[in-house]
């Protein structure tokens, strides 16, 4: 455990970092492992954010240069991108690492799971569903801030596995000691519900943005898409279930329409709402997991249409809206439109005006703002 690391944080140019790539719940867990289970050599690691976890098991359980097998799981496909980075960076490879999406079946051989509490408490309970079905007697290491483990999380860790102790609070984070039990539980996901004012079924998958409900910004961006003929090339980017490029699709219908989301449960959700809402459409679709706009061909859309985000787990920050701001402007072809939503306070008219140099309000509300901004070099 007192191995050094250099670990970064993604994405790379993010203003503010100072936000470490790792936190207390890391160091507990890893301390605790390294003196409790010194000899796992097949490990599953579950939303470790930035690849601390995989990086120091790598370092761990290493025998006699023989590497442990890691399976990395994780929704995120800037954690993913984080890790493989800092696998690089600490002189790692990566062979031993599988990295599998939150979707994906799991592996049965395991010897040791270690989980990074997630905020969503019903992508707790998915992923404990999913270790519900391997068998019995693995030891099951979560870790998470004290003050976000409430009885709630003990209940569910009871639910889907065995009885949970927990560990003393050490730097405000606190363990979770489990087992699995090979007795599976089924999860509620994904849930559904009607699309208001339509004949649509949302289906999402239990980490998407607005699961339970339609999203109040998505609600008021609704009444601003564009309608027609025209054969618009259209991103939905940031995507979440996908119900801004479905109604796109409904309302154009010789539009074609990419949905991008760094959530595997994102991209799945809007692929399976499109499958069931608009069957006829879908190869008319691209359904995309990846960092904002990364790779796209430039000039290759005429609309992108965005609800940005504006935290990044913990940390509040707009680094992904203006990422997704910049990289819109690259992938927009000349009089191409970047139309997005955002909360007032916010202020994206300022930052799109700078970057685009022209910013048109659409429609404004008590809360939120409608903007479209042109590529016009
Ligand atoms: N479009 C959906 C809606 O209006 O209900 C979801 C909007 S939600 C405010 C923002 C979305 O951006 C989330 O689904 C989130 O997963 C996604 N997101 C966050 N960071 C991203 C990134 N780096 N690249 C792509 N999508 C990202």
């Amino acid at each position: 455990a007192n191995h050094p690391f250099i670990l970064h944080r993604f994405p790379l140019e993010q203003k503010n970092r100072s936000l470490q790539a790792w936190d207390a719940a890391d160091e507990y867990l890893l301390d605790h492992i390294t003196s409790e289970y010194p000899n796992a050599q097949s490990v599953l690691i579950l939303n470790d954010s930035f690849g601390a976890l995989c990086c120091a098991t790598s370092i761990i359980y290493a025998k006699e240069q023989v590497l442990p097998s890691l399976f990395f799981v994780s929704d995120s496909f800037v954690s993913k991108a984080a890790c493989q980075h800092n696998l690089i960076e600490n002189q790692l490879p990566s062979e031993h690492v599988t990295f599998l999406d939150s979707l994906a079946n799991l592996p049965t051989e395991i010897d040791l799971v270690l989980i990074k509490i997630p905020k969503n408490a019903g992508f707790l309970q998915y992923q404990l569903s999913l270790l519900s079905h391997l068998p019995a007697d693995i030891p099951v290491i979560a870790a998470g801030k004290a003050k976000e483990i409430h009885t709630s999380t003990l209940k569910s860790f009871n639910h889907f596995l065995s009885e949970p102790k927990t560990s003393l609070a050490v730097k405000k984070s606190r363990l979770i000691f489990s087992n699995t039990t090979a007795k599976p539980v089924a999860s509620k996901f994904p849930a559904s519900w009607a699309l208001e004012n339509t004949d649509f079924t949302l289906f999402n998958h239990a980490n998407v943005f607005s699961r339970d409900s339609l999203d109040i910004g998505a609600r008021f961006f609704l009444n601003y898409l564009p309608a027609g003929k025209k054969p618009l090339k259209v991103i939905d980017l940031g995507c979440g279930n996908g119900v801004i490029g479905l109604q796109v699709l409904n309302r154009m219908p010789n539009s074609k329409v990419t949905f991008v989301d760094e959530s595997a449960m994102a991209v799945a959700s809007a692929q399976q709402n499109v499958s069931h809402n608009l069957p006829t459409r879908l190869t008319d679709c691209q359904f995309i997991h990846n960092d904002c706009l990364t790779d796209f061909a430039p000039n290759s859309a005429d609309l992108v249409l965005c609800n940005p985000p504006f935290h990044q787990a913990q940390a509040i920050t707009d680094h992904i809206a203006w990422q997704m701001f910049l990289q819109a402007k690259h992938t927009l072809r000349n009089g191409g439109e970047l139309r997005i939503i955002g909360n007032r306070h916010l202020d994206y008219q300022d930052k799109l005006q700078r970057l685009f140099g022209n910013c048109k309000v659409l429609g404004n509300n008590k809360k939120f703002t409608v903007l479209s901004v042109i590529k016009r070099s």
